[in-house]
């Protein structure tokens, strides 16, 4: 019996164990595989690849690319990637060099409502410093009293029209595809229906990864409802792409879903791993 995870994060980028941890952790859940998917990174796949061999999970080299589009931030997932790639190294590199002033840009914002040294605060909550993101800030936000945990800080801080956000640009679509397809690597939509968006932007947005050159759309991750679960597996029938699923798991209790324990796909979809050596069965997962 297969038990795929394609979605995960360590401490090289938001996540809160090591990539030897979240590999334990995923044997000890009865993940047969793995993908682990940093933020903008990919650093943490030798240590993983490595310790996923000990324990006999086949593992996939993975990363989640931040992506601007039409004003919004995407997070486009790259599957089996090549991480020698030049244009993919140097494109995360140039992804990764905005975090430092955004930060600072963050910081500015909290100062103005009085939440002072924040991003002292962050730093000390981040595994690399490179990958400083809003996670980290909203770890420091707990940490102070002003939220019970991460996902409330979200709600009130760090997102659009709240205290402590900036805008920032990211990678472009198109940039973030071509580096992760042209390595050899499938680019898959993550989380689509965590995006603000009616139905013909997603619509829209759908179009311009398939003209990127996309191959595939997460339709089990868990923020989804069983509705939009149904609804991504036929946008992925109706435009021949493949599916994807992932726990897209933080740490222990940040997150909304353990490694390994996702609902099955729908039966209509033809998952990304169909043409994986040892996985042309459909999985049953736990
Ligand atoms: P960044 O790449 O710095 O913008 O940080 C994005 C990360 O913030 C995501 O990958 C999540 O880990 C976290 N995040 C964003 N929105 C939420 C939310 N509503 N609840 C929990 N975590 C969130
Ligand atoms: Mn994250
Ligand atoms: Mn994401
Ligand atoms: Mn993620």
């Amino acid at each position: 019996m297969l038990n795929i995870d394609l979605h995960c994060h360590s401490t090289i980028s938001d996540g809160l164990l090591t990539p030897t941890q979240l590999i334990d952790r995923a044997a000890a859940r009865g993940v047969t595989t793995l993908a682990l998917t940093d933020h903008d990174d990919i650093a943490g796949l030798t240590e993983a690849r490595q310790a996923a061999e000990a324990k006999n999970i086949t593992f996939v080299n993975g990363v989640e690319i931040s992506v601007s589009w039409r004003n919004r931030t995407i997070h486009i997932v790259g599957l089996n990637i090549d991480t020698n790639h030049e244009p993919l190294v140097q494109g995360l590199a140039e992804v990764r060099a905005g975090r430092a002033q955004r930060a600072e840009n963050i910081a500015a914002e909290l100062d103005k409502i009085g939440i002072h040294g924040s991003l002292e605060g962050a730093y000390a909550h981040v595994g690399e410093r490179r990958l400083i993101g809003r996670t980290h800030f909203a770890r420091f936000l707990v940490e102070q009293g002003h939220a019970k945990d991460v996902k409330s800080v979200f709600k009130h801080y760090l997102v659009k029209g709240k205290p402590g956000y900036t805008p920032h640009q990211w990678a472009t679509l198109d940039d973030a595809v071509e580096w992760i397809q042209g390595s050899g690597g499938r680019a898959v939509i993550a989380h689509p229906g965590r995006y603000d968006m009616g139905k013909n932007v997603l619509n829209d947005l759908f179009e311009a990864f398939c003209a990127a050159g996309g191959s595939a759309i997460e339709v089990i991750t868990p923020s989804h409802t069983p509705d939009q679960v149904r609804r991504f597996a036929l946008h992925a029938r109706d435009r021949q792409l493949l599916v994807s699923c992932g726990s897209d798991f933080h740490g222990p209790g940040e997150s909304f879903c353990d490694l390994g324990q996702l609902p099955e796909l729908p039966d209509l979809c033809n998952p990304i791993w169909h043409d994986w050596p040892m996985h042309n069965r459909i999985p049953v997962n736990a």
